[in-house]
């Protein structure tokens, strides 16, 4: 919260002027005097849809509709937000988050950019669906550089289902945005009473309001109505790199491994043309002969290969089963299939080819 102090000199008729320019509550103490005013954070809300903004269809009785509730109602729904935040909301988009991308993305992070320049508020929040959302906020904290909260929320139940997640995790989100603990910790994701960072955060359950955990690492923080408390240190800073101008983002495509995998999968995807692949491998990014084979003659076309894990937890090192130095492949270490994709086209967008660089690249997080 902001307390301005007031002059002690200062009338209290000029005084109370000043806080009426400010649209603020004076504070007025006993003798009469004007000591300090106190001025709500200011939390934008940028809306994109998903289930927390969802209505139920009539396809079962658990069917539903993502997008559709605007932002601004979510939030007119929740008067208590009055006392915490002076809130702006925009709509960037009302999609379910199955359906982001990477025009989206583009829009959502200018305009962060922008509110961060001209100093728009306090603490950035995001409504999104829960599918991608692990997504967006590691795009989010790769190209944005600020001291800013920027937090995305959202919810496992829709607007309209008994016991609706979405007010909560709205509530909290906003919450954790207006405390000024909650600086310099990067992109977060707040659901469920908890803090997570972006570089860690996963979605672990089809269904479960608690289905985001961070992976290899835990929460770095816990919220309720009454408290924010983070139990990891701030953010060690990574590279931020530029945000890519146009979309579509450089093409990185993802290949799940399996037992009896063959060649021909990889070869047609060299055929269209694309600059990386993602091989969500078995175990330690590990696959078959076959398709290592022809993973190797991707390399040699030009085609940018990182091995990752389809385990959903654990690291991908380098030269265990699979001599990477040999093959010129970059693993992911730490980074999921999908958050590895995400950097890959990020660092080709930022023009870096070198492997040595892309390598580094992916270490930088921890
Ligand atoms: N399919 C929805 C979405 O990602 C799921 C959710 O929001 O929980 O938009």
């Amino acid at each position: 919260m902001m307390i301005f102090k007031i002059p002690v000199k200062a009338s209290s008729a000029a005084a109370l002027a000043i806080c009426m320019m400010m649209g603020a509550t004076p504070a007025i103490s006993m003798n009469n005097q004007v000591h300090s005013i106190q001025t709500l954070p200011r939390i934008l809300v940028l809306a994109t849809g998903g289930t927390i903004s969802g209505k139920k269809n009539g396809m079962s009785e658990i069917g539903y509709n993502a997008g559709g509730v605007t932002g601004k109602q979510l939030v007119e729904d929740i008067p208590e937000l009055a006392k915490l935040a002076e809130i702006n909301v925009e709509q960037i988009a009302n999609i379910g988050s199955q359906d982001m991308n990477d025009a989206i993305w583009l829009r959502l992070a200018k305009r962060i950019q922008d509110a961060v320049a001209h100093n728009e508020a306090d603490g950035i929040v995001i409504t999104h669906g829960t599918d991608t959302m692990e997504e967006t906020a590691f795009f989010l904290d790769t190209v944005i550089r600020t001291d800013k909260p920027i937090i995305l929320t959202g919810a496992m139940r829709p607007s309209t289902a008994i016991g609706a997640d979405g007010p909560a995790n709205l509530y909290e989100a906003i919450e954790v945005a207006a405390n000024p603990k909650a600086k310099d910790h990067g992109v977060m994701i707040v659901m469920n009473d908890t803090i997570h960072a972006a570089r860690w955060a996963s979605k672990t359950h089809t269904t479960a309001v608690e289905t985001f955990q961070s992976i290899n690492a835990g929460p770095i923080g816990y919220v309720d109505p009454a408290s924010v408390r983070f139990i990891e240190p701030k953010k060690q800073p990574v590279p931020s790199y530029g945000l890519p101008t146009t979309a579509p983002l450089p093409a990185v495509e993802i290949l799940y491994a399996h037992s009896g995998m063959g060649a021909s999968i990889i070869n047609d995807l060299i055929k269209t043309g694309v600059k990386g692949i993602i091989l969500a491998g078995v175990g330690d990014g590990n696959s078959s002969k076959e398709a290592m084979a022809a993973l190797n003659l991707a390399v040699k076309q030009g085609v940018i290969v990182v091995r990752s894990s389809r385990t959903g937890s654990g690291f991908v090192n380098r030269n265990v089963e699979v001599n990477d130095d040999k093959n010129d492949f970059v693993v992911s270490y730490d980074l999921s299939p999908q958050k590895a994709r995400i950097l890959l086209q990020i660092l080709i967008a930022n023009g870096k080819n070198k492997l040595s660089d892309i390598q580094a690249a992916f270490e930088a997080g921890f």
